[in-house]
């Protein structure tokens, strides 16, 4: 085949981004690994244009791989055949890990703390203010759900010693922040400032909610070097009540237990894939569904002896920077202009337009008085959002939210609005400020 075929071939968006000889490499040699030696790929095999084409086109040959792949062949159909698990799990080296969430998110992987600590070291350089900071040992305070992350105690409250682990301290260890009382809010705020961390590791939710405490109650509370927001999808209205009381450089962090750090948010507000652990491929929308910058993220991890996922799903959305480029100057791998929530966040127009949580929450952010919000989406047509407010004139809320909404979904829209008190969690432990209460096949919008 001639060169000028082969670039045809190419994914358009591959043709931006600036890849390093090692990324090929290792990315070719994931690729080889899978395919001739891992049984969850058998099936991909005939797909394979073969070696003779760039490593792209191969990649954009294959399908994704789903969580469903992963429980169908967990542990031994996920691994080569000379590849021990037991005495992996025996040495150490590895150990086993249940996600939390429903049966359709629930998974086992196999953790490997040594890769993900790796990983995640390989991140902090895309940004300076993170970078600076942080070593092997700096001392990081976790606000997170304990589902996530930390240790469990609904009834009891544990003393700041039994919250520690190494150099992490664990702020949270309740399920339920909705039954977070005050006095365990003011030991939060108090622990930031005997704990001093350099590093405040959050959930957006969580934090938020801490802040709207400190701000109602005037409270001071120590600003740690950086703060770095993982788990959740970060609303804007959680931004400012989080910027309202810290005036610490804040990151936003993407990866996913089976894919370690991702994607890293810069000093200049883009997120900057960690090419030295993942391969990265981007499936567009099509034109007419909102494509072709914004679509779906594909994710192979890289130097993980135990890890061999090839187009990992992990059913994100995120939107490319246009220009290819970043003020920070960083320009190796993909650069995004944003992370935009997950396919089970995705609502449609009424004309059938799939909306990103990204795009919901620019037009949510621009409604005054309201604490958090969140939208169900009944039917094609109807809606459902939940506002918590803690104004005095609610009923005032409704007009200017429903023309928010028929704004974004379609004069055709109903939307019924109803006030909340608070929102508990998921079941996963993690939010879920947008959803379709019916099936939305995504590959049916994408290129
Ligand atoms: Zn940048």
């Amino acid at each position: 085949m001639r060169g000028a075929d082969i670039t045809k071939k190419l994914p358009a968006f591959s043709l931006k981004w600036r890849f390093s000889p090692e990324y090929y490499r290792h990315s070719t040699d994931m690729l080889n690994t899978a395919l001739n030696k891992i049984a969850v790929y058998d099936s991909w095999k005939a797909l394979d244009p073969g070696p003779d084409y760039p490593i792209d086109v191969r990649f954009a040959a294959m399908p994704s791989l789903t969580k469903k792949d992963i429980r169908d062949h967990f542990p031994q159909g996920m691994l080569p055949p000379e590849f021990d698990l037991n005495r992996g799990l025996a040495g150490g080296e590895i150990e086993l890990v249940s996600t939390s969430g429903t049966t359709d998110e629930k998974i086992t992987n196999i953790w490997n703390q040594r890769w993900w600590d790796a990983s995640e070291r390989s991140s902090w350089r895309f940004n300076s203010n993170f970078d600076k900071i942080a070593y092997d040992e700096h001392r990081e305070a976790i606000l997170a759900n304990p589902r996530n992350t930390g240790f469990i105690s609904d009834d009891l409250d544990l003393p700041m010693d039994k919250r520690r682990l190494a150099r992490f301290l664990y702020l949270n260890e309740k399920t339920d922040p909705t039954t977070w009382s005050k006095a365990l809010m003011n030991r939060m705020v108090k622990e930031l400032g005997v704990f001093q961390p350099e590093v405040l590791e959050a959930n957006p939710s969580l934090l938020a909610r801490l802040c709207r405490f400190v701000s109602n109650n005037n409270l001071s509370v120590f600003q740690p070097a950086a703060i770095v927001f993982t788990y959740e999808y970060i609303t804007r209205i959680e931004y400012r009540q989080i910027r309202d009381v810290f005036n610490s450089p804040m990151i936003s962090s993407y990866g996913t237990t089976e894919t370690g750090y991702v994607f890293t948010e810069c000093e200049a507000g883009r997120f900057h894939q960690n090419t030295d652990f993942c391969r990265v491929d981007f499936e567009p929308f099509k034109k007419e569904w909102g494509g072709p910058q914004t679509g779906r993220i594909l994710v192979t991890p890289f130097n993980n002896p135990w890890c061999y996922f090839i187009r990992f799903d992990a059913g994100d959305l995120a939107t490319l920077e246009e220009s290819g480029q970043c003020p920070c100057g960083r320009n190796s791998g993909i650069i995004l202009s944003s992370i935009n929530g997950r396919k089970a966040n995705l609502t449609l127009t009424v004309e059938g337009r799939p909306v990103t949580l990204y795009e919901l929450d620019e037009a949510m952010s621009r409604l005054e008085g309201i604490e958090q919000y969140k939208l169900a989406q009944n039917g094609h047509r109807t809606y459902e959002l939940h506002l918590v407010s803690r104004i005095h004139e609610k009923k005032q809320l409704v007009p200017e939210a429903q023309k928010t909404l028929k704004g974004l979904y379609g004069t055709g829209a109903m939307i019924n609005i109803c006030f909340d008190d608070d929102f508990p969690p998921e079941i996963s432990g993690k939010s879920l400020i947008s959803r379709a209460l019916f099936p939305i096949d995504l590959d049916k919008y994408l290129e």
